[in-house]
């Protein structure tokens, strides 16, 4: 729970290739600043770091990837566990 940011992006999921343009963060900064976590729609450039993380529906899996110099990287994907 909590504030956090989206990160205005589309990356395939890493699983079954669905992009998914629905990343959240509570951990970007910029140029080594980190940014406020305030709902705030982020694009990332060459100046930012941290990471992001989305749901993919397709395959049920949460997506988590670190972003660094504001590319994508170490995609990792695991088995969304739902509570009903
Ligand atoms: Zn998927």
């Amino acid at each position: 729970m909590g504030l956090f940011n989206y990160v205005k992006a589309v990356m395939p999921c890493p699983n079954c290739q669905e992009p998914l343009d629905s990343w959240q963060s509570k951990r970007l900064s910029v140029r080594g600043l980190l940014l406020a976590n305030a709902m705030q729609s982020v694009v990332p450039d060459g100046d930012m770091d941290g990471e992001m993380h989305d749901i993919c529906f397709d395959c049920n899996m949460a997506v988590d990837v670190e972003i660094e110099n504001g590319q994508p990287c170490n995609a990792k994907v695991s088995p969304l566990i739902t509570r009903r």
